[in-house]
């Protein structure tokens, strides 16, 4: 309802009001008194209204406002509507907010709401048999005080919210849990706890079938080897036309071993964890190694340049960035045909050290990229087992450098060339200046 302008009414009675005392005044013979009487009257009238409105704001505004005429009805029926919007609006926010936490409540997941300063605002009850909250004794607490586990502070200091992180539940041990934060609205976080105790199960059974198998795999192997290559050895017992099955007994035992071998470092490289204190790595002499290395195998079918920007450093396992370069060089040795170069460079760029292995060989057609990483994931599977891989090389490089918050790209065009970058964003700049040494061999 619309309200119109009260005031030409109150104003016309009012001096209407005042004008007719003034006249019965005058005409009683005293215009004074009955001003004054008529005045009073009209401020005992303001008064009272006064007072009504005062106790009905004072005692309850559920109750209907008082009723009153002219403009003090105006007043009293717009401050009650005003009242009764405010009270919807209300109602309906807490509507809204008792189906959010009802429908977070559902949810398979436990839920911390995060402040912007990391500060723990509500959760569910998932959250709280989880991670044994208090409600509300630990509301407000920082959330890096309640989860101590040091994969967890580490996870919240890098920042890093693309990934999550597996922990033991505090509450229960033989739980295991994933952790993801993710960002929402203006500065604030959601902090989501999957139970992955299953999960986690068999991926540690399957982890320790490997390793073990691997392991047990190895004895038997070197027997083998051994009895082949003495049996080789043997001219006076080993007939001439045995010669090929022997050889080719030995070149199998040889790859059998290699697989062995890898899938053990694999096995490795998953289960333990990475010293948390690494020492900085001779990156200098370590490239010099391996490019060496890749020297012998190419047997000078390859000119292979090594460029090195000897004031990059970085920290971490030597043995594992050896295992790591290696692999990527002795791919593009054999994946690159006689004749051709492969350039191997340690450099900055965009905040991150790099070490690129660039070759000129066949190239690896788009689609096939974002899977190379896959165990056994083979291009050309006849051609690369022939070629002598395990196909365990790049899940090797991968793991050794996600172990060093670093990752991998590749680009390439088939018939060109590839590029496997392994990008380190921590890293330490030694000197001030670059100082770049290049050295170019077959
Ligand atoms: P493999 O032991 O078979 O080399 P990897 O995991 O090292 O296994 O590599 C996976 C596959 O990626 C290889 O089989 C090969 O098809 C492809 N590949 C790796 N490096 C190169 C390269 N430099 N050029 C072309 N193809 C490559």
């Amino acid at each position: 309802m619309l309200i119109s302008n009260p005031w030409p009414v109150v104003l016309t009675r009012s001096a209407l009001g005042l004008a007719a005392t003034l006249l019965i005044g005058l005409i009683v013979g005293a215009p004074l008194l009955v001003f004054a009487i008529g005045a009073a009257g009209l401020l005992l009238y303001n008064l009272i209204q006064l007072y009504r409105l005062e106790s009905w704001l004072r005692r309850s505004r559920k109750r209907r406002p008082p009723r009153a005429g002219g403009i003090w009805g105006n007043i009293f029926d717009g401050l009650d509507r005003q009242y009764q919007r405010q009270r919807e609006r209300r109602y309906r926010l807490v509507r809204l907010l008792r189906r959010f936490r009802e429908s977070v409540n559902a949810m398979p997941d436990g839920t911390i709401l995060l402040t912007g300063s990391g500060e723990m605002d509500w959760w569910n009850q998932l959250a709280t048999r989880y991670l044994g909250l208090h409600w509300p004794k630990d509301r407000g607490q920082r959330i890096a005080n309640l989860i101590r586990h040091p994969d967890f502070a580490e996870y919240l200091e890098q920042g890093d919210w693309e990934t999550a992180v597996k922990i033991p539940s505090p509450q229960d041990s033989r739980r295991t849990l994933e952790i993801r934060i993710v960002p929402y609205g203006q500065d604030q976080q959601l902090l989501l706890a999957r139970d992955v105790s299953e999960l986690h199960r068999l991926e540690t059974m399957r982890r320790d079938f490997v390793g073990n198998i691997s392991h047990e795999l190895r004895t038997p192997l070197t027997v083998l080897r051994g009895m082949s290559e003495q049996l080789a050895e043997m001219d006076d017992l080993a007939p001439a036309d045995l010669e090929r099955p022997l050889a080719l007994m030995e070149q199998q035992v040889d790859r059998m071993t290699r697989l062995v071998d890898d899938l053990l470092l694999l096995s490795r490289l998953e289960t333990e964890r990475p010293q948390a204190r690494r020492g900085a790595v001779n990156i200098n002499e370590l490239l010099e190694d391996v490019v060496d290395e890749a020297r012998a195998m190419s047997q000078g079918n390859h000119v292979i340049n090594l460029t090195v920007d000897e004031g990059l450093g970085i920290a971490g396992e030597d043995e594992e960035l050896r295992s790591a370069f290696s692999n990527l060089l002795s791919n593009a040795v054999k994946y690159t045909e006689p004749g051709g170069s492969i350039d191997v460079r340690w450099f900055e760029a965009a905040g991150a050290a790099c070490l690129s292995v660039a070759d000129t060989g066949r190239g690896i057609p788009l689609h096939h990229l974002p899977r190379l990483t896959e165990r056994f994931y083979r291009v050309d599977s006849g051609r690369a087992s022939r070629d002598g891989g395990t196909g365990l090389g790049l899940a090797i490089v991968k793991h050794v450098l996600s172990r060093h918050s670093a990752r991998l790209e590749v680009t390439s065009e088939v018939g060109e060339g590839s590029t496997f970058t392994a990008v380190f964003p921590l890293y330490t700049r030694l000197g001030k200046a670059p100082s770049v040494r290049e050295a170019s061999e077959r």
